[in-house]
């Protein structure tokens, strides 16, 4: 997969110590190859390849980042850049009801996303979202939104399978337009493949409703094929964003890196799996990030974001400015941890190949040691816990006794404290505040 050639091709840049015109030619060649079997169109590699060069041989190396780490810095840049600049947001600024249409095969997502973006729009943006479906080619496309519309708790607009498709949609308009509703969501009927008449039917269908967002929906597995699919339908309608599904499955990556640049619509949004609220606004610096095995460190920096307690950071921030960081911060620290979710959830953020090398006997294994060390600073006396400088040898046979453990454990632990706390010194200069704050919000 492109993700576990790029990432093989990214540790090896990153460990050059010199970087010159030709090494600079290899490695690209190599990004280059991993890029074209991964199905990104031709064009799109050319372009990306010939904007990392320039930058490459041209730039300066900056502070301590190695000259193959700045490489890297580079790839991942253009690479996010190919994908689309920052995060595009659905535009809603229009005289409501803003209509948006969803096009794309079958199969590619648009029912199963209609409903994830009512419940997006819903929770997210506090819209009255309502739904309908011009897909009466297949009855039981109509009563699959009218489920998932429900699970997003937003309203489904009736249609049946005799009605034209263009009779049902201005139906649901100026139902929505009486009713007061915000957001009216048009699924659309697709086919296996391009077909004349079902752009037709498309095109007929935005001429008529003049959506503010037209959304083209495609399946991120769908490789080559989903760059030409895109490029059918860009011809046929003005796309305003793509939605790109199924980036949770095994994805090939290519399409990522194509539909942008063919299509010239930006990526808005990302399917990350079948449930309802499988759905997040695309990030293209994230998803580059992903695609070079870099990890999704901005998502895990959220996740812990979301299960730290603020006010018990800022508590701890201010005691190590106060220089008394002690065992029951570390405490603390472990039992955040065990807030976030667990490991097993933050593994899931990890690069492919550091999370398969943390298979499942090590990670429980981790969840246990978090569990034992827990169990150590409990048996301590709170004196110790504050004072871990008076834990000598008779003190730690204590303390492995009753927390029933080898007194080598209680070594370890308290070397990995000394450790934390020198860590936590040098943060001292108030740069542990900046990180909370900004973790904060
Ligand atoms: P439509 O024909 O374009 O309306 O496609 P559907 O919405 O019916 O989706 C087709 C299949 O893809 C269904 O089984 C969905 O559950 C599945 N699907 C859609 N989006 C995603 C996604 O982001 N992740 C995963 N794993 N499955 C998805
Ligand atoms: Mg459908």
């Amino acid at each position: 997969a492109l993700t576990e050639k790029l990432s093989r091709l990214v540790k090896e840049i990153r460990g050059q110590a010199r970087i010159t015109e030709s090494n600079v030619q290899d490695m690209l060649r190599e990004v280059r190859m991993a890029l074209l079997e991964a199905d990104v169109a031709l064009p799109v590699v050319r372009d990306f390849i010939a904007r990392v060069k320039e930058k490459a041989l041209g730039q300066e190396v900056v502070g301590s980042l190695t000259p193959g780490q700045a490489l890297v810095g580079i790839i991942h840049k253009e690479l996010a850049a190919t994908m689309g600049a920052g995060v595009a947001d659905l535009n809603l600024a229009t005289q409501p009801p803003a209509v948006i249409l969803m096009a794309g095969l079958q199969g590619a997502g648009k029912t199963t996303t209609t409903a994830k973006l009512a419940k997006w729009l819903i929770e997210r943006r506090k819209k009255k979202v309502l739904t309908v479906s011009g897909d009466v080619y297949r009855p039981a496309a109509i009563e699959q939104l009218k489920t998932v519309t429900r699970q997003a708790g937003a309203e489904w607009f009736p249609s049946s399978p005799e009605q034209q498709p263009l009779a049902i949609a201005l139906a649901a308009l100026a139902y929505a337009r009486t009713h007061y509703f915000d957001v009216l969501i048009v699924d659309t009927a697709g086919r296996l493949a391009i077909d004349e008449a079902m752009m037709r039917e498309i095109q007929a269908l935005h001429a008529a409703l003049k959506p503010v967002e037209t959304l083209f929906v495609v399946d991120a597995m769908q490789g080559q094929d989903a760059v030409n699919t895109a490029k059918a339908f860009a011809a046929a309608l003005p796309l305003t964003g793509i939605v790109l599904t199924k980036l949770d499955g095994d994805a090939r990556g290519g399409a990522a890196l194509s539909v942008r640049a063919v299509t010239g619509a930006p990526i808005k949004f990302a399917g990350v799996s079948e449930k309802i609220d499988g759905l997040e606004l695309f990030d293209a610096e994230r998803h580059a990030g992903r695609v070079l095995g870099m990890g999704d460190i901005v998502a895990l920096v959220e996740q812990v974001t979301a299960g730290v307690d603020l006010q018990q950071a800022q508590k701890l921030a201010a005691k190590v400015k106060s220089g008394g960081f002690d065992l029951e911060d570390f405490l603390e620290q472990i039992r955040q941890m065990k807030k976030m979710g667990g490991l097993s959830s933050l593994l899931d953020k990890l690069p492919t190949q550091l999370a398969a090398k943390a298979g499942e006997a090590d990670l429980s294994r981790a969840e246990k040691d978090i569990r034992r060390k827990e169990g150590i600073i409990c048996a301590m006396t709170p004196e110790e816990r504050r004072r871990p400088e008076i834990i000598k040898a008779s003190r730690k046979r204590r303390i492995a006794a009753g927390a029933g453990v080898p007194v080598q454990e209680v070594n370890r632990l308290l070397k990995e404290f000394e450790q934390m706390q020198a860590v936590m010194k040098k943060m001292k200069g108030g740069g542990l505040m900046k990180m909370m704050k900004r973790l904060g919000g």
